[in-house]
Order: C-alpha cells, then sequence, then structure tokens
C-alpha cells in the first residue's frame, strides 16, 4: 500500500440557482448551497467531497455555514498530517474528537473516499464492496405548490422519459387539500408513473391515520415520513395499507437498529449525509436488509459531487426496490461538471472512473463562490 498523509484542506460555499422554488412543508428553497471540501494529499492526489442541507436549518441541525466551520476549525485540524490512505480508521479517530455533525463527516468522508480511488484507480463503488449495478432508476419531486403545475412538470418528465416515479411534498396545506392534489396527478399520470409523498414529519398521528388510507385510495403507494415520531410511525405502520418510509427519524445506524427491532418502517431512505457518511450508510442499509427492510435511496437535493457519492453506494447494495431520487443535480440551474451526468431512460449513470469518477467545472464553481472565499486548512 502506497502511503500519503493528507497536507490541505480547502473548504469553500457554493450558492447556486434552482429552476423554481421548492416547496416542503418547513421550508421554500429558492437556491441550494454546496459546501465543497477539498482534501490535497503528499502524493498529488485531490478528493472532493460536499455537503448540502435542505432550507438552511430548516431540515435539521447542520448549516451549510456551521459545516464549513466545524470542518474548517475541527474536523479539518483532525486530519491533516493524517495516512490519507486509511480512510475509516481517520474517520473513527474524527468520531472520537467530534459528536454528531453527520453531514460534516460525509462530506470529509467523501473526499477522502474520491481520493482514495483516485489513488488507487478504482471507482469509490469498489472501495464499498464492489457494483451490483451501472444505472439507478431517478425518481423526481413535485414541489411547486401548484396542483397544474406539478401536472404540466410531470408530464414534461414522463415525454423526456427522465423520470417515471413521482413524490410530491404535502404537509403544509390542509390535509384534504392535500389529498385532492394527490388524487389530481395520479389521475393525470395514470398507469404511466407512480406516485408517493413526503409530509416531512408535518403530520400528527391521528391526521396520519386518517390521510394514510386516503392517500391510498387516491392511488399514491408509498408515504414518506408522515409524522415526527418513530413510535408513531411504528403503530401507523400496523394499520397503514400502503408502505411507509422513515427518512428524518434515521440518524445513521444506531437509529437504523432502533427503528428496525421496533418494526418501525417498511422502506428506509438511506442517504449518506444523514447517517454520517457513506460508510455510516451502508450500515444502515446492512441494518434494514438484516431486518427485511427494504430500500430507497434518498437525497439531500445534494449538488454533482454528493450525487454520484451517493450513486456508488446505491449501486452496490444488493436490493434496491424503490429505486433512488438522486435528481439534485437537475434541480439546479447551473452545470458544476466538465462533463455532465448521464440522466437518461429513467435512470442515472453510475460513473466508472476512478474516485468518484467527476470533474469540477472551475471556473464556474469560482463563479458562484460566497463572497469569493476559500478557507484553507494545513
Ligand atoms: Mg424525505
Amino acid at each position: 500500500m502506497t502511503t500519503a498523509t493528507i497536507e490541505r484542506i480547502e473548504t469553500s460555499l457554493v450558492d447556486l440557482p434552482t429552476i423554481r422554488p421548492h416547496k416542503l412543508s418547513v421550508a421554500t428553497m429558492h437556491g441550494q448551497t454546496l459546501v465543497l471540501v477539498k482534501v490535497f494529499c503528499s502524493d498529488g492526489v485531490i478528493g472532493i467531497g460536499e455537503g448540502t442541507t435542505i432550507g438552511g436549518m430548516a431540515y435539521g441541525p447542520e448549516s451549510p455555514e456551521s459545516m464549513k466551520l466545524a470542518i474548517d476549525a475541527y474536523l479539518g485540524p483532525a486530519a491533516i498530517g493524517k495516512d490519507a490512505t486509511r480512510v475509516q480508521e481517520l474517520m473513527a479517530h474524527i468520531g472520537k474528537l467530534v459528536k454528531v455533525n453527520h453531514f460534516s463527516k460525509s462530506a470529509l468522508e467523501t473526499a477522502l473516499l474520491d481520493a482514495h480511488g483516485k489513488r488507487l484507480g478504482v471507482p469509490v463503488t469498489e472501495l464499498l464492496g464492489g457494483r451490483r449495478r451501472d444505472r439507478l432508476p431517478v425518481a423526481w419531486t413535485l414541489a411547486s405548490g401548484d396542483t397544474s403545475k406539478d401536472i404540466a412538470e410531470a408530464e414534461k418528465m414522463l415525454e423526456l422519459r427522465r423520470h417515471k416515479v413521482f413524490k410530491l411534498k404535502i404537509g403544509a396545506k390542509e390535509l384534504k387539500t392535500d389529498i385532492r392534489h394527490v388524487a389530481e396527478i395520479k389521475r393525470a399520470i395514470g398507469d404511466r408513473g407512480a406516485v408517493r409523498v413526503d409530509v416531512n414529519m408535518a403530520w400528527s398521528e391521528t391526521q396520519a391515520s386518517w390521510a394514510i388510507p386516503a392517500l391510498a385510495d387516491a392511488g399514491c403507494e408509498l408515504v414518506e415520513q408522515p409524522v415526527a415520531s418513530a413510535g408513531a410511525l411504528a403503530r401507523l405502520r400496523r394499520s397503514s395499507p400502503v408502505a411507509l418510509m422513515a427518512d428524518e427519524i434515521l440518524q445513521g445506524p444506531e437509529s437504523a437498529f432502533e427503528i428496525a427491532r421496533n418494526e418501525g418502517a417498511d422502506v428506509f431512505a438511506i442517504k449518506i449525509e444523514q447517517s454520517g457518511g457513506l460508510f455510516a450508510a451502508q450500515r444502515v442499509a446492512s441494518i434494514a436488509d438484516a431486518a427485511g427492510i427494504e430500500l430507497y435511496g434518498g437525497t439531500m437535493l445534494e449538488g454533482a459531487v454528493s450525487t454520484i457519492a451517493s450513486a456508488h453506494l446505491f449501486a452496490s447494495f444488493a436490493n434496491l426496490p424503490w429505486g433512488t431520487e438522486l435528481f439534485g443535480p437537475l434541480l439546479i440551474t447551473e452545470e458544476i461538471l466538465t462533463t455532465p451526468l448521464d440522466y437518461s431512460d429513467f435512470q442515472l449513470t453510475v460513473p466508472t472512473g476512478p474516485g468518484l469518477g467527476i470533474e469540477l467545472d472551475e471556473a464556474k464553481i469560482r463563479r458562484f463562490t460566497r463572497d469569493g472565499l476559500m478557507n484553507v486548512v494545513e
């Protein structure tokens, strides 16, 4: 094994506009901020990682600004001078020094894995056990907040053969209004596509127990995180006519084990950032597999870097019956890669080059970097 140490870590905030406002029960997004992390190693290899959130701090405890600060002040200094070829060992070391901060850890771990893959000349999937598929089905989220606009958007996606699974963001409006919205969209799409909903924890248990059967009647096939409480989700699951998916309550392997032990979900939304990195997300997926819980590849509306890191992991899963929602780069107006990702025939192609297998368009990144500032830890 070659030796290489970590010499320098650069972080920056890149503010990118989105193609339309993205309305969730917790926030309306008008843009997405990527925390870009670059790890420079003594053998000349450079790895790239990315952190994102959904709606600043509306979704979780980390923000782009706090991730950057955590990496600049804590994770970065803990990594400088360490062996870059021992990613799991280094992340375990950092885990002892820094509690939680899952998103920041995922961004740094992604950069380390990208670097190590490039060093060994293999795609990141190979560092995670090996590839089982080259393309991943990708759902699209309809979240304009307007039923007819959403229907027009779904029609466009079907025509382009880009997406045929649609996730609707609901929970901010009256229950009956939301259910009518779902029913109208499903009626318009018919058998050409599938409809699922994400409530982002907005409902109480009683609201959910009334709404879930109504959503099933409307043709909805999956309900994501209808309530905030793991206990309530487990109770709802016992009588739910459709699959219930855990998302926000999945905060890494320990929470995954608790939910599995309580038979608390039919499906897990696996997210690398929420889990605390690719290896932690892999452990979440293993717990699900062992418990008979089905897998779905989730997103934090990530840009191309973290989307492709997720894709490398999801490509290694034994079972992925619910596909993925790795559409984040398509929500952003700007192409930040020198070679755009291949979204076609309802799927995303997992790159085959070393590391993540992608290259940043540095001029484009510089144009959108906040205050033109890049922090350096060395
Ligand atoms: Mg969700």
